[in-house]
């Protein structure tokens, strides 16, 4: 696996395969790698020629009193599973080749940047999107891996790509979960044992939201109760939101129809942890 920290390192490999004929799928990452991220990268396997991968702990996502310094970074393991898995392009830049001092453009998709993760933690989606738009210009990939983990970030790269009309396919991949349940995330190593046990609260919520719909609830306001009803079975969570949304707008909905987008958002101490699924009508 060859390593890029400038974005013109970068961007010469990744021409050289296109120029080569070679279709390039693209997983962007912040490192601290499970096998969630590993999924997408063997997705992207079965789709192109040539993997590219990113490490990249993304300041301009992180509000102010949010995790960015402490975020885990495990950079020489991610790059032995990365290569295990046959990554062929590893894009890991410094802050400072990301951003210049004086940058001063960002990519804001109005309106579904406010909604779920983007109403508590303002700023987070312009930051996601605007890293995840320079990522595309310098890799230029066919297509580009994300996790279903993050649907409401599936959706604003969607409606950004679309809107701008950047020629790349965004393929979207299930949620890779512990065996228990737990949505994998590189924040799951801040719990402490007590605290990884009540986090199977946000997949059991979700549970009993499908269970319900399977037995015929339509009905938002009734589901997003049943959801809320397990939280309050252990009250050291903190509830951030609990929502059924459209997956593609994210706007509330009142009637599940065609697909409705169940999120779930909660705090575990200083731990924000999400989960969702999607109720096929
Ligand atoms: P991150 O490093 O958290 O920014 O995640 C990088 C990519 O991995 C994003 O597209 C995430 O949605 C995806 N991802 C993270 N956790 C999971 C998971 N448990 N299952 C599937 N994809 C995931």
């Amino acid at each position: 696996m060859q390593i890029f920290r400038t974005i013109e390192g970068m961007r010469a490999a990744s021409r050289a395969a296109r120029v080569a004929g070679k279709p390039i799928g693209f997983v962007p990452t912040m490192g601290a790698l499970h096998e969630g991220h590993l999924s997408l990268v063997r997705a992207a396997k079965t789709h192109s020629d040539v993997v590219a991968a990113s490490i990249f702990v993304n300041p301009t996502q992180f509000g102010p009193n949010e995790d960015f310094s402490k975020y885990p970074r495990t950079f020489e393991r991610d790059c032995e599973l990365l290569t295990k898995e046959g990554v062929a392009l590893l894009f890991a830049p410094a802050v400072e080749e990301m951003y210049p001092v004086d940058a001063m453009t960002y990519v804001t998709v109005e309106g579904l940047s406010e909604r779920l993760c983007g109403k508590s933690r303002p700023g987070h989606f312009r930051g996601v999107t605007t890293v995840v738009s320079k990522l595309f210009a310098i890799v230029e990939p066919d297509i580009a891996f994300f996790g279903q983990k993050d649907a409401a970030q599936v959706a604003i790269i969607r409606r950004m790509v679309r809107d701008l009309n950047i020629p790349v396919e965004i393929a979207a991949c299930p949620i890779v979960r512990e065996t228990d349940g737990l949505a994998m995330s590189s924040r799951n190593t801040y719990l402490d044992p007590q605290q990884r046990k009540t986090a199977l609260v946000l997949h059991r919520s979700l549970e009993e939201v499908k269970r319900r719909f399977e037995s015929g609830e339509n009905n938002a306001y009734k589901l997003i109760e049943y959801g809320k009803q397990i939280f309050a079975e252990e009250p050291s969570v903190r509830l951030d939101y609990f929502e059924v949304v459209h997956t593609e707008n994210l706007e509330p909905l009142e009637q599940t129809a065609g697909q409705a987008l169940v999120a779930v958002a909660a705090y575990l101490g200083n731990t924000r942890l999400i989960d969702n699924c999607v109720l096929y009508a």
